[in-house]
Protein backbone atom coordinates (compact mmCIF):
# COMPACT_ATOMS: atom_id res chain seq x y z
CA UNK A 1 0.00 0.00 0.00
CA UNK A 2 2.85 2.13 1.07
CA UNK A 3 4.35 1.69 -2.12
CA UNK A 4 1.28 2.98 -4.13
CA UNK A 5 1.41 6.09 -2.33
CA UNK A 6 5.02 6.86 -2.97
CA UNK A 7 4.42 6.27 -6.80
CA UNK A 8 1.02 8.26 -6.72
CA UNK A 9 3.41 11.22 -4.99
CA UNK A 10 6.27 10.75 -7.53
CA UNK A 11 4.09 10.84 -10.61
CA UNK A 12 2.18 13.82 -8.83
CA UNK A 13 5.63 15.72 -8.77
CA UNK A 14 6.35 14.55 -12.39
CA UNK A 15 2.89 16.20 -13.01
CA UNK A 16 3.79 19.60 -10.96
CA UNK A 17 7.29 19.97 -13.34
CA UNK A 18 5.53 19.76 -16.69
CA UNK A 19 3.12 22.38 -15.79
CA UNK A 20 5.99 24.43 -15.15
CA UNK A 21 7.77 23.55 -17.70
CA UNK A 22 4.92 23.82 -19.91
CA UNK A 23 4.24 27.46 -18.44
CA UNK A 24 7.97 28.89 -19.09
CA UNK A 25 7.58 27.45 -22.58
CA UNK A 26 5.13 29.54 -23.61
CA UNK A 27 6.11 32.66 -21.90
CA UNK A 28 8.11 34.75 -24.71
CA UNK A 29 11.51 35.11 -24.62
CA UNK A 30 13.65 37.09 -22.54
CA UNK A 31 17.74 36.29 -24.54
CA UNK A 32 18.51 37.31 -27.73
CA UNK A 33 19.90 36.07 -30.62
CA UNK A 34 22.79 37.95 -30.45
CA UNK A 35 24.68 38.48 -33.33
CA UNK A 36 21.57 36.99 -35.20
CA UNK A 37 19.16 39.63 -33.40
CA UNK A 38 20.05 43.28 -32.63
CA UNK A 39 20.12 43.74 -28.32
CA UNK A 40 18.21 47.07 -27.92
CA UNK A 41 18.15 49.38 -25.61
CA UNK A 42 15.27 47.75 -23.69
CA UNK A 43 16.50 44.59 -23.70
CA UNK A 44 19.28 45.69 -22.36
CA UNK A 45 18.08 47.70 -19.87
CA UNK A 46 18.54 45.03 -16.86
CA UNK A 47 21.64 44.07 -17.85
CA UNK A 48 24.85 44.60 -15.16
CA UNK A 49 27.66 46.14 -16.74
CA UNK A 50 30.89 47.44 -15.81
CA UNK A 51 30.15 50.24 -12.99
CA UNK A 52 30.32 53.15 -14.10
CA UNK A 53 29.90 57.25 -12.03
CA UNK A 54 26.15 58.77 -11.57
CA UNK A 55 26.32 62.55 -12.33
CA UNK A 56 24.50 65.51 -10.28
CA UNK A 57 20.68 65.89 -11.84
CA UNK A 58 21.60 69.76 -12.93
CA UNK A 59 25.56 68.97 -13.93
CA UNK A 60 25.52 65.57 -15.59
CA UNK A 61 29.15 65.68 -16.22
CA UNK A 62 30.21 66.15 -12.75
CA UNK A 63 29.77 62.95 -10.06
CA UNK A 64 27.77 63.01 -7.03
CA UNK A 65 30.74 61.21 -5.40
CA UNK A 66 32.09 63.55 -2.45
CA UNK A 67 35.68 60.95 -2.57
CA UNK A 68 34.82 59.44 1.02
CA UNK A 69 36.47 56.40 -0.25
CA UNK A 70 33.88 54.34 0.91
CA UNK A 71 33.74 52.25 -1.97
CA UNK A 72 37.51 51.54 -2.05
CA UNK A 73 37.43 49.96 1.45
CA UNK A 74 34.63 48.18 0.20
CA UNK A 75 35.67 45.88 -2.77
CA UNK A 76 37.18 43.04 -2.03
CA UNK A 77 39.26 42.94 -5.15
CA UNK A 78 41.02 46.54 -5.02
CA UNK A 79 40.00 47.36 -8.28
CA UNK A 80 38.85 51.08 -7.22
CA UNK A 81 41.17 54.28 -7.13
CA UNK A 82 39.89 57.30 -5.77
CA UNK A 83 41.59 60.42 -5.09
CA UNK A 84 40.75 63.62 -3.76
CA UNK A 85 40.35 67.09 -5.62
CA UNK A 86 43.10 69.73 -4.62
CA UNK A 87 42.41 72.53 -2.70
CA UNK A 88 41.70 75.78 -4.97
CA UNK A 89 45.23 78.06 -5.44
CA UNK A 90 44.16 81.06 -2.38
CA UNK A 91 43.79 84.14 -4.35
CA UNK A 92 46.53 87.31 -3.45
CA UNK A 93 43.96 88.85 -1.56
CA UNK A 94 43.68 85.58 0.35
CA UNK A 95 47.74 85.14 0.15
CA UNK A 96 47.97 88.60 1.59
CA UNK A 97 45.64 88.33 4.46
CA UNK A 98 47.14 84.75 5.64
CA UNK A 99 50.62 85.83 5.63
CA UNK A 100 49.19 89.29 7.50
CA UNK A 101 47.62 86.18 10.19
CA UNK A 102 50.47 84.37 10.31
CA UNK A 103 52.86 87.56 11.19
CA UNK A 104 50.81 88.00 13.73
CA UNK A 105 51.18 84.69 15.59
CA UNK A 106 47.47 83.42 14.46
CA UNK A 107 46.59 80.27 12.16
CA UNK A 108 44.75 81.47 9.39
CA UNK A 109 42.22 79.03 7.56
CA UNK A 110 43.83 78.35 4.32
CA UNK A 111 40.70 77.00 1.55
CA UNK A 112 39.56 73.45 2.03
CA UNK A 113 39.74 71.17 -0.96
CA UNK A 114 36.41 70.65 -2.25
CA UNK A 115 34.31 67.06 -1.63
CA UNK A 116 34.92 65.90 -4.88
CA UNK A 117 37.19 63.48 -7.17
CA UNK A 118 40.53 64.38 -8.42
CA UNK A 119 41.02 61.27 -10.21
CA UNK A 120 38.22 58.52 -10.20
CA UNK A 121 40.26 54.69 -11.38
CA UNK A 122 38.37 51.81 -11.81
CA UNK A 123 39.81 48.17 -13.16
CA UNK A 124 37.06 46.42 -15.01
CA UNK A 125 39.45 43.77 -15.82
CA UNK A 126 39.46 42.46 -11.57
CA UNK A 127 35.65 43.29 -10.82
CA UNK A 128 33.61 40.82 -9.86
CA UNK A 129 30.40 42.85 -10.45
CA UNK A 130 29.85 41.88 -6.37
CA UNK A 131 28.16 45.47 -5.98
CA UNK A 132 29.39 45.94 -2.20
CA UNK A 133 30.54 49.51 -4.14
CA UNK A 134 27.21 50.36 -5.20
CA UNK A 135 25.60 49.13 -1.98
CA UNK A 136 28.15 51.29 0.47
CA UNK A 137 27.53 54.97 -1.57
CA UNK A 138 26.28 56.92 1.14
CA UNK A 139 25.49 59.73 -2.17
CA UNK A 140 24.26 56.76 -4.73
CA UNK A 141 27.24 57.42 -7.18
CA UNK A 142 27.99 54.41 -8.38
CA UNK A 143 25.38 52.33 -10.92
CA UNK A 144 26.16 49.10 -12.88
CA UNK A 145 26.14 50.43 -16.87
CA UNK A 146 24.31 48.71 -19.62
CA UNK A 147 27.34 48.94 -21.87
CA UNK A 148 27.56 45.85 -23.53
CA UNK A 149 29.99 46.27 -26.36
CA UNK A 150 33.20 46.76 -25.14
CA UNK A 151 36.41 44.87 -26.50
CA UNK A 152 39.97 45.31 -26.02
CA UNK A 153 43.13 43.87 -27.02
CA UNK A 154 45.09 44.20 -23.77
CA UNK A 155 44.22 44.26 -20.02
CA UNK A 156 44.91 47.74 -19.74
CA UNK A 157 41.53 48.41 -22.04
CA UNK A 158 39.63 47.71 -19.66
CA UNK A 159 41.27 50.58 -16.77
CA UNK A 160 38.55 53.19 -16.98
CA UNK A 161 38.88 56.96 -15.94
CA UNK A 162 35.58 57.18 -14.84
CA UNK A 163 35.87 61.25 -14.87
CA UNK A 164 35.94 61.18 -18.61
CA UNK A 165 33.87 57.92 -18.64
CA UNK A 166 31.38 60.22 -17.45
CA UNK A 167 32.16 63.63 -19.47
CA UNK A 168 31.70 61.24 -22.66
CA UNK A 169 28.69 60.02 -22.20
CA UNK A 170 27.17 63.08 -20.85
CA UNK A 171 27.98 64.62 -23.60
CA UNK A 172 26.99 61.70 -26.17
CA UNK A 173 23.23 62.47 -24.05
CA UNK A 174 23.58 66.22 -24.89
CA UNK A 175 24.07 65.53 -27.98
CA UNK A 176 21.03 63.23 -28.67
CA UNK A 177 17.80 64.15 -30.50
CA UNK A 178 15.57 65.36 -28.52
CA UNK A 179 11.68 63.33 -29.10
CA UNK A 180 9.48 65.56 -31.05
CA UNK A 181 7.18 68.04 -28.64
CA UNK A 182 3.63 66.68 -28.78
CA UNK A 183 1.25 68.82 -29.98
CA UNK A 184 -0.58 71.78 -27.74
CA UNK A 185 -3.51 70.98 -27.23
CA UNK A 186 -6.03 73.59 -29.47
CA UNK A 187 -7.58 76.37 -27.35
CA UNK A 188 -11.09 76.42 -28.50
CA UNK A 189 -12.96 73.47 -27.68
CA UNK A 190 -13.42 71.17 -30.41
CA UNK A 191 -16.99 72.16 -32.03
CA UNK A 192 -20.01 69.73 -31.39
CA UNK A 193 -21.26 67.50 -34.29
CA UNK A 194 -23.66 69.44 -36.10
CA UNK A 195 -27.22 67.55 -35.83
CA UNK A 196 -28.43 65.81 -39.30
CA UNK A 197 -30.01 67.59 -40.95
CA UNK A 198 -33.56 66.71 -41.27
CA UNK A 199 -35.04 65.19 -44.67
CA UNK A 200 -36.78 68.51 -45.90
CA UNK A 201 -33.46 70.61 -45.15
CA UNK A 202 -31.64 67.98 -47.34
CA UNK A 203 -33.88 67.69 -50.32
CA UNK A 204 -33.17 64.25 -50.12
CA UNK A 205 -36.90 61.64 -50.29
CA UNK A 206 -38.18 60.02 -47.10
CA UNK A 207 -37.86 55.92 -48.60
CA UNK A 208 -41.40 55.15 -48.83
CA UNK A 209 -41.00 52.30 -46.10
CA UNK A 210 -40.39 55.02 -43.84
CA UNK A 211 -43.07 57.37 -44.69
S1 LIG B 1 31.32 45.62 -8.16
FE1 LIG B 1 32.50 44.66 -6.45
S2 LIG B 1 34.43 44.02 -7.36
FE2 LIG B 1 33.48 45.49 -8.80
S3 LIG B 1 34.32 47.49 -8.24
FE3 LIG B 1 32.42 47.27 -7.09
S4 LIG B 1 33.02 46.39 -5.11
FE4 LIG B 1 34.76 46.10 -6.52
S1 LIG C 1 31.78 56.89 -5.33
FE1 LIG C 1 30.58 57.02 -3.42
S2 LIG C 1 31.59 55.62 -1.99
FE2 LIG C 1 33.04 56.00 -3.67
S3 LIG C 1 34.30 57.71 -2.95
FE3 LIG C 1 32.61 58.59 -4.12
S4 LIG C 1 31.01 59.05 -2.61
FE4 LIG C 1 32.46 57.65 -1.63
Amino acid sequence: MASIFRTIADLWSLVVGLAITGKEFCRPGVTVHYPRAEVTPESAASFRGPIELIGLDKEPAKPRCIACMLCVSACPSGCIAVTRAPAPKPTPEELKAIAEAEARGEKPKRPAPPKAPGTWTYDFSLCSLCGSCVEVCPVDSIGFSNDIYMVGTKREDFVFDQLARLARKAAARKAEPKPAAKPAPSAAPEAAPAPAASPSETGAATPASEA
